[in-house]
């Protein structure tokens, strides 16, 4: 009989807890700060391109004021053509330099979460919805890079011509400078108003982007199921549903970003309709020359463009900023401390069995969850087998998750050779221990990457050992490049009989002094089960073996069998004692247990 093992998981509650708060500009600082020089540079070359571009409606002013002079143009028209030129330069290499820049910037961030992610502890990942972190690490880094590079320097230069065109303009007319200022005064104002909302919508919008690449996430990791269950329909609808609510953020992004456009531009054009009016006027009455007038519209014509860049730069912030709050979420959570762990392989020099011992141990994942374990005892000591057995959802999963200390215990105490989990140093107490999932993953890679992934130093012969003991020499021999062929998503499919064979090997070979196997609960044929069998009889032999049992064959072999039921230790004994004592024990024996098919 198949025995279900449905872990239920609490549904997400990362998110309404972590609304993602808006962050300081003082903020992108640490993010631009080791840049500094190039960035430097590049805003310097950009500033000058936008300074170069000044000066041309000035000099185009000059041109008209000497044309009554009856002069040859001559010199002018040169230094105009020379600035049209530099300024071309400038303005496409300034802009290059930032852009490098910025893909640096994005590297250094996404090394930060990524060194961030791989140190999260599990229960922060159990509690996380993957697609999420991963437009994280990608759709908000890239974010981050324009605002880091482009916007701030595009807007801090932007900045600059506008007060140079202001200060031009007040040169050549107090009165239309007065005039376009009282202008400028409300397209500040209106920005002021405008921008924090377009940050609000930028950062629903965001936050949509990882809803959906949380739904997808999960649709992809339960592919089969769906596909079996024909609920293609429902997973479609529920990735519809979040990718119309990244749409339509995404356009209330747009509504306030073309709002503040025509708000910002709206006031300069006003602008050029009073000082035309205004300055026709005072030309007619003589107060100022044809030349100024047209100058000063020139500067306004002129002061659109960097109007423009500012109000874009000031939306790209808070894009930015927006990002830089989701990128820095994942900075809160917790991170494990390894530092402390110096040995990767096996730990210190002895390789006797480890002893474990839980002790009264009480155990619930979160505070406002029902118990797991309400006070659990045993203790496996010296080379042996101990079988862990239960209905499931029993608890038995999580005793592995507390001896790896993946969880600390609410109460009581696990220990390992005597010390508490909580003293020691997770690195070394988990590199003593090798440690198979239920549902054995193969990681991306060749079998031989996979193998040693947990003891890098290990040699061809302690490969070629570990492969022998795990039973796997005729899937080496099968496969097309032996040790070396890829393995996983992108390679050679494995049955769970081999994967799980696999990851027993990765185990092994750190020749670890326990052993935790939590045995997969699907069917395996009698040459498969025999071999597991063999493989796990063997281990015991060398070391501290502790099995989440679902075979019979494993349990009519151990040494001891603790028998877990609603957290708590109803019976410890071999087959044949608890056969006799134990009523659950008998039934789940007879009834629940795996035998092999034959
Ligand atoms: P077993 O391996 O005996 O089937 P587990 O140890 O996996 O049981 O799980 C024990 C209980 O804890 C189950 O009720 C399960 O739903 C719950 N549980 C398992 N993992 C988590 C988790 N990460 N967060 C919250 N509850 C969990
Ligand atoms: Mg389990």
């Amino acid at each position: 009989t198949e025995q279900p093992d449905v872990e239920v998981m609490p549904p997400d509650t990362v998110d309404a807890e972590a609304k993602e708060r808006p962050v300081r500009i003082s903020r992108l600082w640490f993010y631009a700060r080791s840049h500094l020089r190039i960035l430097l540079i590049g805003g310097t070359l950009t500033f000058f391109g936008g300074i170069v571009g000044l000066v041309q409606p000035v000099i185009a002013m000059s041109i008209i004021e000497t044309l009554g002079d009856g002069d040859p143009l001559g010199n002018l028209l040169w230094i105009l053509g020379g600035a049209v030129l530099v300024g071309a330069v400038l303005e496409a290499f300034g802009p290059y330099l930032m852009q490098r820049t910025g893909q640096n910037i994005i590297l250094t961030v996404r090394r930060r979460l990524v060194s961030q992610l791989v140190h999260l502890t599990v229960p922060e990942v159990d509690r996380l919805k993957s697609g999420d972190l991963v437009s994280r690490l990608t759709s908000d880094t890239n974010l981050l890079r324009t605002v880091a590079s482009t916007t701030v320097i595009g807007g801090l230069t932007a900045i600059f011509m506008l007060l140079g065109g202001l200060a031009v303009m007040a040169w050549i007319d107090l009165v239309l400078f007065a005039v376009t200022l009282s202008m400028a005064a409300v397209v500040t104002l209106v920005m002021l108003v405008v921008m924090p909302r377009i940050g609000a919508a930028t950062r629903e919008s965001q936050t949509a982007l990882g809803d959906m690449g949380g739904i997808l996430e999960r649709l992809l990791g339960a592919f089969r199921t769906v596909k079996a269950s024909g609920a293609e329909g429902r997973e479609m609808a529920s990735l519809d549903k979040a990718a119309v609510e990244a749409r339509d953020k995404g356009v209330t992004v747009a509504v306030w970003e073309a709002l503040a456009g025509v708000l910002a531009f709206l006031p300069v054009n006003i602008a050029f309709l009073v000082v035309l009016g205004l300055g026709g006027a005072r030309v007619a009455d003589g107060a100022m020359t044809i030349g100024s007038l047209i100058g000063f519209l020139l500067m306004l014509f002129y002061l659109m463009g960097p109007i423009g860049s500012l109000v874009q730069a000031l939306s790209q912030l808070q894009t930015g900023l927006a990002a830089v709050a989701r990128v820095e979420q994942v900075d809160h959570l917790d991170a494990e401390d390894l530092s402390d762990g110096a040995p990767t392989s096996a730990a210190g020099s002895s390789t006797e069995a480890a002893r474990v011992e839980f002790d009264g141990v009480e155990f619930r994942y979160e505070a406002d969850l029902a118990p797991v374990h309400r006070g659990v005892s045993f203790t496996a000591t010296g080379t042996g087998l101990t079988a862990l057995v239960g209905p499931s959802g029993a608890g038995k999963t999580t005793i592995f998750s507390l001896i790896e200390g993946f969880y600390p215990a609410t109460a009581g105490t696990v220990r390992v050779d005597g010390r508490d989990i909580g003293d020691w140093p997770l690195r070394e107490l988990r590199s003593m221990i090798g440690y198979v999932e239920q549902d054995a993953p193969v990681l991306h890679g060749t079998l031989r990457e996979n193998l040693i992934m947990a003891a890098p130093e290990a040699t061809d012969d302690d490969v070629a050992r570990v492969v022998a003991q795990a039973r796997l020499t005729d899937l080496v021999g099968r496969l097309p490049d032996g040790l070396d062929s890829a393995v996983g998503a992108r390679g050679v499919t494995l049955s769970g009989g081999e994967r799980q064979r696999v990851a027993i090997a990765r185990a092994l070979l750190r020749r670890p002094r326990l052993l935790l196997l939590d045995e997969a609960t699907s069917q395996l044929d009698a040459a498969n089960e025999a071999a597991l069998r063999q493989v796990m009889l063997e281990a015991a032999g060398r070391t501290n073996v502790i099995v989440v049992a679902h075979r019979l064959s494993t349990v009519t072999s151990a040494d001891q069998i603790v028998v877990l039921d609603a957290g708590r230790v109803r019976a410890i004994g071999t087959h044949a004692d608890l056969l006799r004592t134990d009523d659950l024990y008998r039934d789940l024996a007879t009834e629940q247990l795996l035998t092999a098919e034959s």
